[in-house]
């Protein structure tokens, strides 16, 4: 296998001759695991994405200033682009990275077992404005700014909420059915629609008129710097509290 990993702290590892075992999801963590044991652990972040395009195509050659890993057989090549976080780390010890994140939403087994779980640690944030707790990757893990804004808006819930006077359950079951939506979808939506300019309700749109309601959307802050977060809302379907 090809193997190039363009990160300072992992610099002289390689994984040339090793085989991929299978990747698997947590949240935005990806773990890719070798037949040796030994894993590598990358994060997507914002705007980090995988590609995986046919050995020998142009894109397989992973140019690019943002290309942070390369993994390569004879048949496909795997291309990390504007990865947050790369590391290789023990299979054995990949839940120490994860150890502390709330149940992903995205699991399959969210709605039966995830869900319970994530309703005893939201219990925990009391009166936390409920942007902050949706965006809280130890309550739920895999939620962002993007799908954290939609389901507010579809739930019709102020962002500063507090979150002990929502109904979770069905906000965090609101947010899966949006995120499912979307990973099935052509391309990432939060509406259904995958028109440019029509795949979110609220967010990335501030200043333009709510399609629901007219009123202009705006664009607030959650959570407290230095971890501030942008969450766009529509004052007119979620009213202050
Ligand atoms: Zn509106």
């Amino acid at each position: 296998m090809r193997s190039e990993l363009r990160w300072p702290s992992v610099a002289g590892l390689t994984f040339e001759g090793r085989t991929v075992v299978g990747t698997h999801a947590y949240g935005k963590h990806l773990f890719t695991r070798f037949d040796d044991e030994r894993t590598l652990h990358t994060h997507l972040r914002m705007e980090g994405v995988w590609w995986v395009v046919p050995t020998g195509s142009p894109r397989a050659v992973g140019r690019g200033a943002f290309v942070r890993a390369v993994l390569g057989s004879d048949e496909w090549t795997a291309v990390g682009d504007r990865l947050g976080m790369l590391d290789v780390v023990p299979t054995g010890a990949e839940h120490t990275l994860i150890g502390h994140l709330g149940p992903d939403v995205l699991a399959a087994d969210f709605p039966a077992d995830g869900l319970a779980e994530a309703l005893g640690r939201w219990a925990d944030r009391g009166p936390t404005p409920v942007a902050e707790v949706l965006l809280d990757q130890t309550v739920t893990a895999g939620i962002g700014t993007i799908y954290a804004a939609e389901s507010l808006f579809a739930r019709r819930l102020w962002p500063w909420t507090p979150a002990d006077r929502t109904d979770a359950a069905t906000l965090l079951m609101t947010a899966r059915t949006l995120m499912v939506r979307s990973v099935a979808a052509a391309s990432p939506t939060a509406t259904g629609e995958t028109a440019r300019g029509r795949t979110t309700q609220v967010h990335g749109r501030s200043g333009q008129p709510c399609r629901r309601c007219g009123s202009v959307i705006r664009v607030g802050q959650a959570r407290r710097p230095p971890m501030q977060r942008p969450i766009f809302y529509c004052p007119g379907c979620q009213p202050q509290v």
